[in-house]
């Protein structure tokens, strides 16, 4: 892969809109919708496993170390050798404590057949770092480690790898894809931390990515949707309709929702609504005005809304299914290639 070398400092945010009442909502199926079938759509849950237990052998992917730098060199390596077009967008993003922080984004592009030039892109996203600190770990001695990340960062980019590698046996190509493994997604303020608090301090990959494109001038029109996975591993994972995402992108809600219960996925692609959620596709929604919906693990009644192991050490292989990866993929592979 090439190194797209754009400095870009990230010096201010859009504020968050702030979430009201919520209600339960049942999924609305678009009228005249083919139906689909699993058997038909190639994807290997196995492969996607694969994929993310060699991000996680590396080690915790925190941005500045070793293991995140040979981990991004591996992902970057392995999309081009299933024919990817691989850049990395690097920039620089104040943190949560004010410091500056380098921020490297993967973006790989799949291109549509020549038959289909023109059509717009699908932004498919997730994030690649592990969260520096396990600040949900009960004791406080674990707290100031860094996670595995295996479920939350491994899971969804795994899945993504498998899509790359089954993108070329697809028997059309019918609109280009934008794989973008975003950074510094897991680097929001620390529950330990008793200095000045900030806005904004998580999705720093995602913020970059959508202020530069919207700065870039390539117009947002360029692509249709976009579809973030975040923690899309865990065998009793459990995808309700989030919040944000049924705000800004509804449509694409009913779309991915109305697939998955075709494919006989509708125990996991519920139609309850979670809170809302700040995810990268926040910022992708926001600021570069891409609707883009968010299929995450969302535990309602629980103490965080988040799974038994989130932002613990024990986010790690054991709690990641190759099922569950199967799933979300042939999901995936059924709404880009429609
Ligand atoms: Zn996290």
């Amino acid at each position: 892969m090439h190194i797209r070398n754009l400095k870009y400092l990230l010096l201010s945010c859009t504020l968050l809109l702030s979430g009201c009442g919520l209600s339960a909502k049942r999924s609305v199926s678009e009228s005249g919708e083919s139906s689909v079938s699993a058997s038909g759509l190639s994807f290997s849950g196995d492969s996607a496993y694969a994929y993310a237990a060699a991000q996680v052998a590396f080690g915790p992917r925190v941005p500045g170390t070793d293991a995140h730098h040979d981990c991004v060199q591996y992902i970057g390596r392995t999309l081009e050798r299933f024919g990817a077009t691989v850049e990395i967008q690097t920039g620089e993003v104040m943190r949560y404590d004010g410091e500056w922080q380098h921020v490297a984004n993967i973006c790989a592009h799949l291109p549509a057949d020549s038959a289909y030039q023109g059509e717009k892109t699908v932004l498919l996203c997730a994030h690649y770092d592990s969260r520096p600190w396990a600040d949900q770990e009960e004791d406080y001695s674990h707290r100031m480690s860094p996670i595995p990340g295996a479920n939350d960062g491994a899971s969804g980019v795994g899945v993504l790898m498998e899509v790359a590698r089954q993108w070329q046996n697809l028997s059309e190509r019918k609109r280009p894809v934008e794989i973008v493994l975003f950074d510094c997604e897991d680097m929001g303020t620390p529950q330990f931390y008793t200095g000045k608090q900030r806005e904004h301090t998580w999705c720093l990959g995602a913020q970059l990515w959508a202020r530069m494109l919207v700065e870039s001038r390539e117009s947002k029109a360029v692509y249709a949707f976009g579809i973030l996975l975040d923690m899309v591993g865990d065998p009793n994972a459990s995808f309700p309709r989030e919040y944000y995402s049924e705000q800004y992108a509804k449509r694409y809600v009913d779309k991915i929702w109305h697939t998955a219960e075709q494919l006989g996925y509708g125990h996991r692609f519920v139609s309850t609504r979670s809170y809302p959620i700040t995810d990268d596709h926040y910022y992708v929604n926001t600021i570069a005005k891409i609707p883009c919906v968010d299929i995450i693990h969302y535990v309602p009644g629980s103490e965080t809304g988040f799974a038994w192991w989130w932002h613990t050490h024990s986010d790690d292989m054991r709690n990641v299914n190759p099922g569950t990866l199967q799933e979300v993929g042939k999901v995936l592979m059924s709404v880009i290639g429609e």
